[in-house]
Formats: structure tokens, C-alpha cells, sequence
């Protein structure tokens, strides 16, 4: 019989062979996620045995990730916002980078009436909306996404936060045209240059979906079939706020300006890199 202690050695070396960057950390979720413990809890209980049975599941786990896999996509959770959500490849998985989304949109509303309407275009796993919906507490909100399976992990996600009484998950695509009016219009598009997609990471270019990613030959296609389908959904003082890949905050912006919005405030991400932008309609001036 093996203990969870050796399990976990046994484990971190076959992860740090494979160059992953927090082996122990990653190891002890691993045995964690087929032991049903906490990382805690692997950690108090190193002298427990394992049963074969759970071991076997455990290799084929630890070769899943040797080989690439996301570690989000093993367990099918990750945390965003400090929320628990469910992940699966139809969807991009939840990133800290794109919390700067939530805390743009936590700033600029400080000053403001809370959004009352929220719309999420391309919400994916739904980490946007459903963020958002809990920073806003009286805010209702639409997720849209092309992807029936990216609404089905959307929908329940909503319903595993508690939140599915104020999200309506809809399967349209934003060319297809916005019904309704929204105080808030949050998107994080497809923005990887085309030719760039090639070059990610394994784990995400064979992992999570093309369709999330790649924004055209620069990256930028998405903004340019949604920022003039967003502006007739926006409310007079609404505010548009999306993410951004690198060095896209001038390009987005012109296109932006082109169809009448105006810049507002942007935020970087925890590596100083401009990762979220907002915009809003010309008068209504912003603080
Ligand atoms: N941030 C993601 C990445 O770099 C891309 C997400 C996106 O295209 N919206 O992998």
C-alpha cells in the first residue's frame, strides 16, 4: 500500500521531470482532487494509505498533466474572483488576468448608479457575468455565447454560485444582433494573433477552444464585429469595458473612437501589462 506522503513525492517528481512550476502544490491538488480532501488535508493525512485503485487514477492523472493537460482541466474547477467555477475544454479557462475586468468595472462604478442590466458577450465558462453579478448585487445580467456546451457549463455555474436567478444564459452569436439595454457591457474576445496561436503554451493551444482565441489576422477582429453591435446596447450612461492582448490598448481604442465611443479609463494586470479598457458614450463624461 502506498501513503499519501509517498504518493505526493512520487507525484511532485514526475511533475517537476515534466517542467511543471509548482510540482508539490500541484501534486497535492492532484491526490487531493481523487482522494476528495482538501490540499490540507493531503498534507495532515501523509501517513494514510492509498488504495491501488484510487493509485491507478492518480498515474493516469499525473501522465494527463505530464503531457499537458491543464491542471483545470483534470480537476474541471478553478477559481476566479475567489468564486469556485466549474471548467471544461468548451470553454477558456478562467484567468487572473481577466479579474482586471471586474476590478475596472468595480472602479468606474464606485462613482456611478450600480449597473442595473449587465451583459457578458462571449461568456464562455460565465466567470465575467457571474463575477460581475456579485459585485453588483441588484444587477441582473444576460451571458451570450455561440458555444451550446459553453452554455451548459455557463448556466451551471449560475446555478452552482446561486446566481442563476439573476443570469440568463443565451446560445447567439453578438453579429446576430442585442436585444435590450445594458448598463454594462463586459467582454473578454478572442484577441491572439492568428499566426501566434502556434506559438501558446501546450497546454492552451491544445486544450482550450481556437474559437476563444484567435482574433484574426491581428488579433483584433473580434473588437471590430463588436464594439458597432454593443453601441445601440448600451444605455446612455452605459459603459463598455473589454479585455485586451498585449499592445492592442491604442489599436482598440481607434476602433472605438471610429464608431463614436470614448476612451475611458484602463487597467493592467498583476505583470503591468494594459489588460482592460473601457469606453462610454460621447456627454456622458466620466469620473
Ligand atoms: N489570455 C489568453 C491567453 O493568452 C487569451 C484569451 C483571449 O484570447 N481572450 O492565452
Amino acid at each position: 500500500m502506498t501513503s499519501v506522503g509517498t504518493a505526493i513525492t512520487e507525484g511532485m517528481a514526475a511533475l517537476a521531470d515534466a517542467g511543471v512550476e509548482n510540482p508539490r502544490k500541484e501534486a497535492r491538488l492532484l491526490l487531493g482532487h481523487v482522494l476528495k480532501m482538501t490540499p490540507a488535508q493531503v498534507f495532515a493525512r501523509a501517513g494514510d494509505d492509498v488504495s491501488s485503485d484510487a493509485m491507478q487514477v492518480y498515474y493516469a492523472q499525473l501522465s494527463d498533466r505530464c503531457r499537458g493537460m491543464p491542471l483545470a482541466h483534470i480537476t474541471g474547477r478553478r477559481e476566479f474572483w475567489s468564486l469556485d467555477f466549474l471548467v471544461s475544454p468548451a470553454t477558456l479557462i478562467p484567468r487572473p488576468d481577466t479579474e482586471t475586468v471586474i476590478e475596472l468595472a468595480e472602479e468606474l462604478f464606485r462613482k456611478r448608479r450600480a449597473p442595473a442590466r449587465i451583459l457578458d458577450l462571449g461568456t464562455g465558462s460565465g466567470c465575467i457575468l457571474l463575477a460581475l453579478l456579485t459585485v453588483f448585487e441588484q444587477a441582473t445580467g444576460t451571458g451570450m455565447d455561440v458555444s451550446a456546451e459553453a452554455c451548459r457549463i455557463a448556466e451551471a455555474n449560475a446555478l452552482s454560485l446561486d446566481l442563476a436567478g439573476r443570469a440568463e444564459i443565451v446560445m447567439a452569436s453578438w453579429s446576430d444582433g442585442i436585444d435590450g439595454k445594458f448598463d454594462l457591457i463586459a467582454s473578454n474576445p478572442p484577441y491572439i494573433p492568428h499566426d501566434d496561436i502556434a506559438a501558446l503554451d501546450v497546454g492552451v493551444r491544445d486544450h482550450e477552444p481556437a474559437s476563444a482565441l484567435d482574433g484574426g489576422a491581428d488579433g483584433l477582429d473580434a473588437y471590430r464585429s463588436l464594439i458597432p453591435v454593443a453601441i445601440p446596447a448600451l444605455t446612455e450612461d452605459g459603459l463598455l469595458i473589454l479585455e485586451i492582448g498585449i499592445g492592442q490598448s491604442a489599436a482598440v481604442s481607434e476602433i472605438a473612437s471610429a464608431h463614436g465611443l470614448v476612451p475611458g479609463p484602463v487597467r493592467r494586470d498583476l505583470a503591468g501589462i494594459e489588460r482592460a479598457v473601457s469606453f462610454y458614450k460621447k456627454g456622458v463624461g466620466i469620473t
